[in-house]
């Protein structure tokens, strides 16, 4: 049971971004309300990894520590639910969620992360942040020295390549179709043993996420213990772009150094904003957008 219907700030999304901007927002002695649907892009993965203070923890566990830190602060509420329309009203936003409450707020931050468009390859989705990982930071030191694939072609497949080949020599890239390498890369793979095989990927052979055994169309079965992919991203949460919020290229949510969005009195931080995918970088992202947005209400009142 949510305390009141108005607030300084409403945060979408409760994860690392969303928690570590609210920790700010409610040292602040604005009144925040955090509304997260509880689906954070890794679910899935048993471990995580590169954060120091909580290296090795499961991401629930990351993430139940930093709710219960936040909670502290009787500055912010959080509500289980999702999101399903924010709009512009004259002097703020108003949100409604699918438990049916509504609130009218100042300032909104989404926090809402990315999710990853797997490809049609049956197996990748049980396997993923399991045994196919997208991150050799994240994961590359628990599956170092072993028998690894990348799923990947190109400019990327073959950056992946370099970075993930300092961590294991027994190396083969799936380019899923033809390879789009350059003479020189195709040169260099070689160099350094690294096989390319550009039969397509039927399916992937695991035992509870763990893969056994790439096959391919033309029936040949290729035994690997890890598989690094990176799978195409898109904005977990639509809300703001229907909002007007513009995006990059990459389709990231666009910032300025403050991580204001295109659209004024909205703020985005952690992973929908950011190239560089972590916990740590989440964390880093959502404390300053409270800080920068806690500085945005200073301004308007002072
Ligand atoms: C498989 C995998 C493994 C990873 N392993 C590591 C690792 O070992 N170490 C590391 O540092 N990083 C790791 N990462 C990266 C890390 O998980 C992300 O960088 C981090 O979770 C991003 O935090 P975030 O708060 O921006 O978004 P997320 O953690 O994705 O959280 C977004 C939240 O917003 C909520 N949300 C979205 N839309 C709405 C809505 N409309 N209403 C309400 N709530 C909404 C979602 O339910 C979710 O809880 C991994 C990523 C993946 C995919």
């Amino acid at each position: 049971m949510i305390n009141g219907n108005e607030f300084d700030v409403v945060i979408i999304g409760g994860s690392y971004a969303g928690l570590s901007a609210a920790m700010a927002l409610g040292r602040s002695l604005r009144q925040v309300l955090v509304i997260d649907s509880g689906r954070p892009c890794n679910a899935q993965t048993p471990h995580s990894h590169n954060f120091i203070t909580h290296d090795g923890d499961t991401p629930a566990e990351i993430a139940q520590a930093a709710r219960a830190q936040v909670m502290r602060y009787e500055t912010v509420q959080f509500l289980s639910a999702l999101v399903t329309n924010a709009s512009k009203i004259n002097d703020g936003f108003t949100v409604q969620t699918d438990t049916g409450e509504a609130f009218r707020t100042k300032k909104l931050v989404f926090a809402t992360g990315l999710k990853d468009q797997f490809p049609d390859i049956p197996g990748f989705a049980e396997c993923w942040g399991i045994s196919v990982v997208h991150c050799p930071y994240c994961h590359g030191y628990e599956i170092k020295q072993t028998v690894t694939g990348i799923l990947g072609n190109g400019d990327h497949g073959y950056e992946f390549a370099k970075l993930i080949h300092n961590l294991t020599k027994q190396l083969t890239i799936f380019t899923n179709g033809p390879a789009a390498f350059t003479a020189d890369q195709q040169a260099k793979l070689q160099q350094h043993h690294i096989s390319i095989i550009s039969t397509p990927v039927s399916l992937i052979h695991h035992v509870n996420g763990q893969i056994e055994r790439l096959e391919l169309t033309d029936g040949s079965i290729h035994t690997l213990q890890a598989l690094y992919a990176r799978p195409a991203l898109t904005q977990h949460c639509p809300l703001p772009e229907a909002l007007g919020c513009e995006l990059t290229e990459q389709g990231l949510l666009k910032t300025d150094t403050f991580q204001r969005t295109s659209v004024q009195g909205v703020y985005a931080c952690g992973d929908n904003t950011s190239p560089w995918r972590s916990v740590s970088g989440s964390v880093a992202s959502g404390t300053f957008t409270g800080a920068a947005l806690n500085r945005d209400l200073v301004d308007e009142s002072f």
